[in-house]
């Protein structure tokens, strides 16, 4: 994946225009309740102001589908990043248009000037050839550093590299494709996959790659019953998506052709309600469960065999909880895991937005080597697809 990087390129006095992701979580009073991925765009934003551009940057927010919709405007993350940095950061209530470019002409070396939502305009998710040409109006330099929008081919991401003179990966970029490729492309022996979370048929691609290159894949979460349901256990009133039973005997019958050992839970938290204070079950899956009951959480002896495996890992990705660790009775595997991933001296990579928020719940995201900010993004890198967004990019 040669693609020109940032720090190979000369910045000072360049017009850049700076992809972010800063699709946050925002309240209902408009506040950002999570600003990790501001945070995670600062060393791009620092390097481009110690080297003096002029610094023109812009995100999508929300799904606004093509219109002004006054709840995603990135005003509230202007002010987040100025202060996160200690910088100003100009806001322009346009994306693009004459005010905007009256702005983008007068910033000086070392200023930073946001525009507003790019899905603002239906232009941006149609990869709009005439949307990119403004955005790219008097840009020297295109900086992407939205990784979790690279999966998508849209006028920021994609058209725009053919409007500008060179497009290069920023920091934030550079670093997920860093790690993203060590998993993709040439894995080490003992490399462990731990996938859970909600939907079986939102990974099968994923899985169906994965087979190919783990030494083991272990599942937990909602996606676990498909596949046991498949296996003919009864699994009671658990998620279940009945239309991929086929697709998860495949895969099974995938990984043992290739002899990786491909872990299933042995037992189960299960009850009627998802309710922080309702009785429990600890169910093993041979007895399986029964109708009105759901198994919401990895039991103890899955715990055990999943420490087991990661303890003789090399290489770890995870993705998805083992449980709806938002409610405190099912968290507890998805704690363990995280905490076992910690403790590990393996090179240990976490993606997926739940996937991040549980390790932060678990307090041990500072000691995971990589934590993906790109959801789909990391996915489909990881299935082995090709990112438009980096596909873009000039050659190195
Ligand atoms: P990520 O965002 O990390 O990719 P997903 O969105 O795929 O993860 O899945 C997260 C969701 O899966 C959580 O909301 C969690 O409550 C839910 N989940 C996990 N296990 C179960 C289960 N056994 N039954 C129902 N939902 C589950
Ligand atoms: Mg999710």
């Amino acid at each position: 994946m040669a693609k020109k990087f940032i720090a190979d390129v000369a910045v000072a006095g360049r017009r850049v225009f700076l992809r972010n992701d800063f699709n946050v979580p925002l309240n209902a009073g408009g506040e950002i309740t999570d600003d990790t991925r501001i945070q995670a765009a600062l060393p791009t934003f620092r390097h481009l102001l110690d080297n003096g551009a002029r610094i023109v940057c812009s995100s999508h927010l929300g799904r606004p589908k093509g219109e002004v919709v006054p709840d995603c405007s990135l005003a509230p993350v202007a002010k987040r990043l100025g202060g996160l940095l200690g910088e100003r950061v100009l806001f322009c209530a346009e994306t693009v248009g004459a005010r905007a470019e009256k702005a983008k002409a007068k910033l000086k070396p070392g200023q930073i000037l946001m525009l507003e939502n790019l899905r603002f305009h239906p232009g941006e998710t149609r990869n709009d050839p005439a949307f990119a040409a403004e955005l790219a109006k008097g840009i020297d330099l295109y900086v992407d550093d939205a990784f979790g929008a690279c999966h998508r081919a849209h006028a920021s991401i994609d058209e725009i590299t053919r409007h500008v003179p060179l497009a290069v990966a920023g920091f934030l970029l550079r670093k997920e494709i860093d790690f993203l490729t060590l998993a993709a492309e040439n894995p080490p022996d003992h490399y462990l996959v731990i996938l859970g979370g909600a939907k079986v048929s939102d990974k099968l691609p994923l899985l169906r790659h994965l087979v190919t290159q783990a030494d083991a894949i272990l599942i937990g979460g909602a996606m676990a019953y498909t596949f046991l349901k498949a296996e003919g256990m009864e699994v009671g009133a658990s998620r279940v998506e009945n239309e991929c039973l086929e697709l998860c005997r495949d895969i099974r019958r995938q990984a043992e052709e290739r002899g990786v050992r491909f872990l299933l839970p042995r037992d189960h938290i299960a009850a009627c309600q998802i309710e922080p204070n309702i009785t429990v079950r600890i169910i093993r899956t041979g007895e399986g469960i029964p109708g009105e009951m759901m198994g919401l959480d990895i039991g103890p002896e899955t715990v055990e065999a999943f420490q087991a495996e990661i303890g003789r890992a090399r290489l770890i990705f995870w993705n998805g909880p083992m449980g709806v660790f938002e409610v405190d009775t099912f968290s507890g595997g998805t704690m363990e895991i995280a905490a076992a991933l910690a403790a590990s001296p393996a090179t240990t990579i976490v993606g997926g937005g739940d996937s991040l928020a549980a390790v932060n719940r678990a307090g041990v995201a500072d000691r995971i080597s990589h934590l993906s900010t790109g959801g789909g993004a990391s996915l489909e890198f990881l299935a082995g697809d090709k990112l438009p967004g980096i596909e873009a990019l000039t050659e190195a």
